[in-house]
């Protein structure tokens, strides 16, 4: 029997392009599963799904795949193939929670909290994991931005972050008082929330977190290397010319490091009740503290990404993975 599966991609946010490549990604993998039949569809930034040839398709309540001349199709598994808004944000999830159709991922529930920078460090100072001191804005006033520039004066230098957007998009580091200030402004365009970070001087380890073959997997860290003159931005990780560095392992770390780092993920990935995937950021300080960053849901898979290559080295099958997780919710949801 052939499983129906339907790739939303997209979304119309921040990660729009982003999110496209990485569904480019997942198509060319499930290619090789002969019993899952895929179709590609694009959110685009009305919430509409369009497919190849720019028609509109909609899914309904009784789980199919409509076409504007009134044809539908079976739908058996999503995958939200959406970074930043509204997939990586819960949103699209809560929908398909409502429609009652498996998808790849977390829960809304997991991916909100996670996506939201403030709620994330929240949880993980909950559950014991060490984050980065920051301080937290909720408006705009001139008491909030005299705080952030105490904490400027305490810490140096920060990074400022919109609590809700990801590949460093809404993300600003700022040395002086000028700086911050636009940097605030600019974050709270993007979100209520702003972060107000200390900058440390560190090194950036990942880790891919998932679940095989029913098993959670918690790979070894790997490594981002940004260029020394900037940080991990937006141009870093994706444009053309990028001058960051991955490594699929990282060198040099302690047992006891790599021991703390993988009680974290783990305790990160059950605690905050993942699903499927995440890759959990850290960051690595000058004097040997590590500091997790962020939990992403639905980190990219780019041809440059972290995620798919570090299972890969794990020896871990990316078809085989995907595979292998639909054809379990498929077979759970029809039971
Ligand atoms: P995003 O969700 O957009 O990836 P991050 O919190 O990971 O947001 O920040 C993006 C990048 O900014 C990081 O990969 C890192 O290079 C840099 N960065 C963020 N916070 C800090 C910090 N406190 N100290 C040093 N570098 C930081
Ligand atoms: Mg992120
Ligand atoms: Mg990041």
């Amino acid at each position: 029997n052939t499983i129906q599966v339907l790739l939303i991609c997209g979304g119309g946010g921040s990660e729009h392009e982003v999110s496209l490549r990485t569904a480019d990604f997942i198509q060319r993998e499930l290619a090789r599963a002969p019993d899952i039949h895929l179709t590609r569809v694009t959110m685009n930034g009305d919430g509409q799904l369009l497919d190849g040839d720019g028609q509109v398709r909609e899914l309904r309540s009784d789980k199919l795949l409509y076409s504007a001349s009134g044809s539908a199709q079976v739908v058996d598994y999503v995958i939200p193939s959406i970074h930043g808004y509204p997939g990586e944000t819960g949103d699209l999830q809560s929908q398909l929670e409502i429609l009652g159709l498996p998808y790849y991922g977390c829960s809304p529930e997991a991916s909100k909290i996670c996506f939201n920078k403030i709620t994330t460090k929240l949880w993980l100072s909950a559950l014991g994991i060490d984050n980065t001191p920051y301080q937290f804005l909720c408006a705009d006033t001139p008491e909030e931005i005299a705080q952030a520039q105490d904490a400027l004066a305490e810490w140096g230098t920060v990074f400022v972050k919109a609590s809700n957007q990801g590949s460093s998009v809404g993300c600003y580091k700022a040395a002086t008082a000028e700086a911050l200030e636009n940097a605030l402004k600019e974050a709270f365009r993007l979100s209520p929330y702003v972060l107000v970070e200390k900058c440390l001087k560190v090194r950036e380890l990942e880790v891919a977190a998932y679940t095989y073959e029913g098993e959670l997997v918690i790979t070894p860290p790997g490594e981002v290397c940004a260029p020394e003159d900037t940080f991990y931005s937006y141009e870093e990780k994706y444009a053309e010319g990028s001058r960051a560095l991955t490594h699929v392992v990282a060198e040099g770390l302690s047992d006891a490091q790599l021991g703390w780092i993988r009680e974290a993920s783990k305790r990160a990935f059950i605690g905050l009740q993942l699903k499927d995937l995440s890759r959990i950021d850290f960051f690595l300080s000058e004097d040997g503290e590590i500091y997790l960053n962020e939990v992403n849901t639905f980190p990219g898979m780019t041809s440059i990404s972290m995620f798919p290559k570090m299972l890969q080295h794990q020896g871990h099958d990316f078809c085989t993975y995907l595979g292998g997780l639909i054809r379990e919710s498929v077979q759970s949801a029809s039971q």
